[in-house]
């Protein structure tokens, strides 16, 4: 499944960790990759899709990166990685998403 193809209702796992993917056209299984814009779960084709639009790109670097040093999208493992070094908001934003997961500390 493409981006475009999908033109149902809203499942109910749409933009969870591991659920379905957040953009509405979409919305394919295994979300794995969080974007810190929306706090939202993609799939790994809307994932480099959404990263590598150079609209949202140039965004992501002049108002966001200078502030969070962190890419757009990252995947639990990135999130987990960079939180062992130096925990912040963004993760504990995260954790809550994933009701699943075990809190870290
Ligand atoms: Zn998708």
């Amino acid at each position: 499944m493409t981006y475009g193809d999908y033109t149902g209702p809203d499942k109910p796992d749409k933009g969870t960790e591991g659920g379905s993917c957040n953009r509405r056209l979409c919305q394919a299984p295994g979300a794995i990759w969080f974007n810190h814009g929306s706090h939202s779960w993609y799939c790994p084709d809307c994932r480099s899709d959404i990263e590598n639009d150079e609209f949202n790109r140039r965004e992501w670097e002049r108002h966001f990166y200078p502030k969070k040093e962190h890419p757009m999208f990252e995947t639990r493992e990135m999130i987990d990685s960079r939180a062992g070094k130096n925990a912040d908001i963004e993760h504990m934003e995260a954790v809550k998403c994933s009701p699943g997961s075990p809190s870290p500390s």
